[in-house]
């Protein structure tokens, strides 16, 4: 039987490779949603056929509607248009590829209907991960990371029991800037942080992968799927990103996940599971890798990725905190208006500014924390501007 899907971010990075696992596997794609690149989702309804689109930006919704009036296409806008045709999609799985805060009521929308959560938008289980997983947990519905090391965790994990779990080895590729010292990232321009040397994203990840701050969030991310302590995770630097994480369980056996660097493996990993099916990635030729390195990360010329860890054990919206903070930090950096290294500054001030988000347990709280602290890092970029 066809398996059908709704795209969530369909117009992004992971979006677009979700659409080409899609027509190689033949979903069904009932759902498309996006924020404003009229143009692409104009070209994915077409070749899609989704019953409903909606973009969360309203102007980009009416031109759409406009394009697309010679189909019967439904097209939809903003936010609340997303979380509504999440309710009304017959899509079994949702691919969640939104970028950032945005994606998190709609992680949420997912889980309440019952639906499974193919989850590539990581900053909803930064922001909410203790609430997420305890309404997956109460709903039944089963949450299949999409992000390639999590995927990797995931698949490890079939090896063992939970008791059995020792640690988790979240690999990472270190990003342009490996082995670069705190002074020498004071002069790296834009183009440098977006030449990532292994994976091609969109270009918010591009840049937390730079500073590790995507490392971090993953910590974050690991201990919420897996139930997991930050203690028992360790960041290794593995520069070839072929493996991809892997388990160490008590017997101090490693499983761990090889393929070649393409999201699309997760994707259709996280739709077709429990199966697995004739893959749309290219087969892993190891001779032609030849070897797999392996080296510690430098927390101090990237801050950001103890910054997380620490977070996630102060608890409460700390994590909404790092991640609010980052996202102005970041683009405020692809505007050009300030430098690399003030990101990790920014971040951390404001982090410090932020104590009583601590205490916050509700998901109104957090929102609210979230909203306050883009004011403050807003504030503090003003005065990193260059
Ligand atoms: P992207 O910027 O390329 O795409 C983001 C998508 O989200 C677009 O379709 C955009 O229209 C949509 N969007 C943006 N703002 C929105 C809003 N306010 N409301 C609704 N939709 C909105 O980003 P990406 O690189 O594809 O990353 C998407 C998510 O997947 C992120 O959470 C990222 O951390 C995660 N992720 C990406 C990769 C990768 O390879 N790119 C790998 C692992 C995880
Ligand atoms: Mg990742």
């Amino acid at each position: 039987m066809k398996k059908t899907i709704a795209i969530l971010g369909a117009t992004g990075s992971v979006g677009t490779q979700a659409v080409s696992v899609a027509k190689a596997k033949g979903y069904e794609v009932d759902l498309l949603t996006g924020d404003s690149n009229v143009r692409l989702m104009e070209q994915l309804a077409r070749e899609l056929k989704p019953r409903e689109v909606v973009m969360a930006n309203e102007s980009a919704a009416l031109d759409l509607r406009q394009r697309l009036c010679d189909t019967d296409i439904c097209v939809r806008g903003g936010g609340y248009g997303i979380l509504s045709a999440i309710a009304h999609s017959g899509a079994e799985t949702v691919v969640n590829a939104i970028l950032g805060q945005a994606g998190l009521l709609p992680t949420l929308g997912v889980i309440n209907e019952g639906k499974r959560l193919a989850l590539a938008n990581k900053e909803s289980l930064v922001i909410a991960g203790e609430m997420i997983m305890r309404l997956a947990r109460e709903r039944n519905v089963e949450v299949i990371p999409v992000d390639s090391e999590h995927s990797a965790i995931f698949q490890a994990l079939k090896s063992g029991k939970p008791s059995e779990i020792k640690r988790i080895i979240l690999t990472a590729s270190g990003g342009p800037f490996f082995g670069k010292t705190k002074e020498q990232l004071r002069s790296v321009t834009l183009s440098d942080t977006l030449a990532h040397p292994t994976w091609k994203m969109g270009r918010k990840i591009t840049v937390d992968s730079a500073t590790l701050m995507n490392k971090g969030y993953e910590v974050i991310e690991a201990a919420h799927l897996f139930g997991v302590s930050p203690e028992q995770i360790e960041v290794v630097i593995h520069r070839e990103s072929i493996l991809h994480s892997a388990v160490e369980y008590i017997d101090n056996t490693v499983i761990g996940e090889l393929s070649v660097p393409d999201m699309r493996g997760c994707v259709q990993y996280a739709v077709d599971y429990p199966d697995r099916t004739e893959g749309c990635m290219e087969p892993l030729d190891l001779f032609k890798v030849g070897s797999l390195s392996f080296a510690k990360p430098d927390f101090e010329a990237f801050p950001l990725l103890s910054l997380a860890s620490r977070a996630l054990s102060d608890g409460g919206a700390m994590p909404a905190v790092v991640n609010a903070a980052d996202e102005v930090a970041v683009s405020a950096f692809l505007e050009g208006r300030i430098a690399f290294s003030a990101i990790p500054e920014i971040v951390t001030e404001v982090y410090s500014a932020c104590g009583e988000a601590k205490a916050e347990r509700t998901l109104e709280g957090t929102i609210e924390i979230d909203r306050i602290t883009r004011e403050r890092a807003n504030a503090l970029v003003t005065e990193w501007e260059i």
